[in-house]
């Protein structure tokens, strides 16, 4: 199938490489233009995987994977190019270009909507009957008014093996499609039993309100049965990729959100107004979830319960937040375990001082690290000083980091000047360490170079031409003008190895022809060999000067190394050969 270039132009427009690949990798931004990971396709210890925003492209200098946006996806989710397509049109919600009606993809999909809503139903009618009375006392005992009950559309699910397939199949949906839709699974003897068995179910609604998953809390505490039972991966969702409740947090006026631990936690702070509240779905905070955050929120107010697991959950969301674009701040949960315990026990009033008096993110990493040492002993305040200084060293602005070294300086009654002195070596070193990983992928990057990974079977014996036809290459992908204007000094022939002369050729003829030049027009025809090259020759544009000059040396230098090859190669000839040779060449210039 082929798309237009207007239709993968608008998809990669949609899908920004960077939003993509962060759902895959840990993007790492530290001194450096460009982020860089560690490669998902090839295992290693330091980041050799490089995403290069103005391009929209990505390459990896230890393995050779490269491409575009749709390439990545292709190669991560291990998809063909049409599915990867797909993938990503579903990503950003856009349509394929194919008639919907026998797209069997587009049919599942709606089937998967059908039968959620359904499910979600039947949980909710579930609720009201006999069987459910624990599941009422539990939501009761909890403190949930029956408005804030439909409001969320919680339910319950039987204590049953067959309840929910046995309704779904009254409705006209087949075994197979529950099981493909996580709310049944296959038992060993075939038949299909319910996934959600004795209890209490959350629908998780995605934000144009579709019902995409359901999370079932256990009831009966102290059964070694898991407390939260997820659904899986479906044609409609994916795990770790949604935010609960941010369908009603989304229209929140101030642009902040308070992040929370748990379903529960969420719905009790809506009941008491907080209606900005949110949870992320799943165990692990993913970059996914902080992009769709990002999208609705200025702020965002930390609210994680009050035990060791808690303020560890705190700590790695921090650290995950850390290049986040909004301002972050950190609730104490003190006087409960978690948000539903702290209003249910103090009232709502509490909480809003709590939410109010909600320290940033250095503060809260400064009184972490002095809660663990004893300032009024010389030792613990060493520790906590070293500690701190590594914090204030963490933080861009100036008159931030001024203000905290006062406040470091006082809580410890130590001179601001030692701080001060401190934090700037403590800066210079990170960034002598941001420089040398610069340089060490460098360095690695240029190594690359030799290690083959570069698609071109010819390059390591022809290393010195391969760089000119390189640049010349990447130049051109730049300047697509350099063309007409070096016609006379290069054509096809002018280069040395096979690879790039037919790149040569296909570049070429796209500019001629107009069209444009990123990596996506390729990719549809390209073999993963070219592409990868393709990404090379990218991610070099980022290096090269790209100036007339340069071209203009490369171009010399093939033409110099043309004339050793053909030298050496007559003095290799035999007479017959030799003469051969000479004709032919007469016979081309018309002699
Ligand atoms: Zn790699």
């Amino acid at each position: 199938m082929r798309f237009s270039d207007d239709f993968i132009a608008e998809l990669r427009s949609r899908n920004d490489i960077e939003d993509v690949v962060s759902k895959y990798v840990d993007l790492q931004y530290r001194g450096s233009r460009t982020p860089k990971a560690l490669c998902p396709f090839h295992t290693e210890k330091t980041a050799s995987f490089i995403v290069y925003r103005d391009t929209q492209s990505y390459y990896c200098f230890g393995c050779g994977n490269g491409g575009d946006v749709i390439t990545f996806i292709k190669n991560i989710e291990r998809l063909d190019y049409v599915e990867a397509v797909r993938f990503l049109c579903d990503r950003c919600g856009m349509t394929m270009p194919t008639d919907p009606v026998d797209d069997e993809y587009l049919r599942l999909r709606r089937r998967c909507y059908e039968a959620n809503r359904e499910a979600g139903r039947f949980f909710c009618a579930c609720l009201k009957t006999e069987a459910a009375a624990h599941a009422r006392a539990y939501l009761e005992k909890r403190g949930l008014k029956p408005e804030t009950v439909q409001q969320f559309g919680l339910g319950y699910a039987p204590d049953t093996w067959d309840s929910l397939v046995k309704h779904m199949k009254s409705k006209g949906f087949t075994e197979s499609e529950l099981v493909a839709f996580f709310l049944a699974k296959q038992g060993r003897t075939g038949r299909a039993y319910d996934v959600f068995r004795n209890r209490l179910m959350f629908p998780i609604v995605d934000l144009r309100g579709n019902v995409v998953a359901f999370g079932g809390r256990v009831l009966e505490s102290g059964t070694n049965q898991a407390k939260y039972v997820n659904t899986s991966d479906t044609v409609v969702y994916k795990k770790g990729s949604g935010i609960y409740a941010l369908n009603f947090a989304k229209n929140n006026k101030d642009r902040t959100l308070i992040l929370c631990e748990g379903y529960m936690d969420v719905i009790a702070m809506h009941q008491a107004g907080f209606t900005n509240a949110v949870a992320a779905l799943g165990t692990a905070f993913t970059q996914e979830q902080i992009s769709l955050l990002s999208r609705y929120c200025d702020e965002l107010i930390l609210s994680f319960d009050g035990d060791e697991a808690g303020q560890k959950a705190t700590q790695r969301a921090l650290r995950l937040l850390a290049n986040a674009p909004m301002k972050l701040r950190v609730m104490k949960i003190v006087g409960g375990k978690d948000p539903d315990e702290v209003i249910k026990t103090q009232g709502k009033e509490r909480m809003r001082e709590l939410i109010s008096s909600a320290p940033n993110d250095t503060e809260f990493a400064l009184s972490a690290a002095e809660t663990k040492y004893d300032i009024t002993t010389d030792d613990g305040k060493l520790g906590f000083l070293n500690e701190a200084v590594g914090i204030l060293a963490g933080i861009a602005n100036a008159v931030e980091r001024d203000i905290y070294i006062s406040r470091v300086a006082q809580r410890t009654g130590t001179s601001r000047e030692a701080i001060v002195q401190q934090v700037r070596r403590a800066m210079a070193a990170k960034k002598k360490r941001s420089e040398r990983e610069q340089f060490e992928t460098e360095a690695r990057e240029a190594a690359g170079d030799d290690k083959g990974k570069i698609p071109n079977p010819e390059r390591r014996t022809n290393l010195r031409a391969c760089k000119a036809e390189e640049t010349i290459l990447a130049s051109l992908l730049k300047n697509p003008d350099y063309l007409k204007r070096y016609a006379s000094m290069l054509d096809a022939d002018s280069f040395i190895t096979k690879v790039n002369k037919a790149l040569f050729i296909d570049i070429a003829e796209r500019i001629r022809a107009g069209r444009p030049l990123e990596l996506s027009y390729f990719a549809e025809n390209a073999s993963n060999e070219q592409i990868s090259m393709l990404s090379y020759l990218i991610a070099l544009g980022s290096r090269i000067a790209g100036t007339p000059q340069e071209f203009e040396d490369c171009i010399r230098t093939l033409a110099d190394e043309k004339m050793k090859r053909s030298a050496a190669a007559a003095s290799d000839m035999s007479d017959d050969d030799f003469v051969a040779m000479i004709q032919n060449k007469r016979k081309k210039a018309g002699v």
